[in-house]
């Protein structure tokens, strides 16, 4: 088994709706000392992909409900970079491109040695340690600090208490400074595949994190008419 004591365990989520798989390549990833949370349905492995927080996803692609595709593309829409590394039958390289396309990392084709697979996981971790698109373990805009690696956020110096919701909302906004989140994202991002909870939700918690962040005239958490949210820098700033 291929096992570096140095490096520490990661957290992945695995979508794969053949048992089999599913319990090979947990059992693989668990016996190296990794963290693994498994569905076997897309949707719902979804909601899971967008409730907590993984260092890497693998996707099958063909899924019930929802394909490893559609999950992909609905990560990538709510803001959700964590990589992606699909699993795919032999020979479907429309799968592969559309993949890409929805911003998968790596594929790996079936059947596969779960030794190759460790392998590659191990590969995208690093490119994507090294890369641009690195989680930033700290978010900094203006006088708002939020921690990725905990949930702590600092304004101006000063610890503000945020809700879970209301800290993933932030977290959004402010990895995306300048850019319109839409509500929708916001819902997926919180909620989840959640056709329940309307727009007004979002709107109740950015009307609680703007008083947290002493930002009642949303100059800072500026309000895109019919649309959704952005984190104004300029306005943070001044
Ligand atoms: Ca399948």
């Amino acid at each position: 088994m291929v096992t570096d004591d140095s490096r520490s365990p990661i957290s992945v989520l695995v979508v794969e709706d053949e048992q089999n798989i599913l319990n090979l390549l947990s059992a693989y990833l668990e016996g190296a000392g990794h963290r693994v949370v498994r569905a076997s349905d897309g949707g719902e492995g979804l909601k899971i992909a967008l409730e907590v927080e993984f260092d890497i996803c693998i996707l099958d692609v063909m899924l019930p409900t929802k394909s490893g595709v559609e999950i992909a593309e609905a990560m990538r829409d709510a803001g959700c970079d964590t990589p992606i590394l699909f699993l795919t039958a032999l020979g479907n390289e429309s799968d592969i491109l559309r993949g890409f396309g929805a911003g998968a990392d790596d594929y790996i084709v079936k059947p596969f040695s779960p030794r190759v697979l460790l392998v590659r996981i191990e590969a995208i971790l690093r490119r994507h340690q090294n890369g641009p698109s690195n989680h930033d373990q700290l978010l900094v805009c203006g006088p708002v600090q939020l921690d990725n690696a905990q949930p702590l956020c600092l304004f101006d110096g000063d610890p503000v208490e945020l809700t879970p919701h209301e800290y993933r909302i932030l977290r959004q906004l402010l990895r995306h400074p300048g850019r319109v989140i839409g509500r929708h994202s916001l819902i997926a991002s919180i909620y989840g595949d959640e056709d329940t909870v309307g727009p007004k939700a979002i709107d109740v918690h950015v009307h609680h994190l703007r008083a947290k962040l002493r930002d009642e005239a949303g100059e800072m958490i500026q309000t895109v008419r019919g649309f959704g949210y952005k984190f104004s820098p300029s306005a943070a700033r001044a």
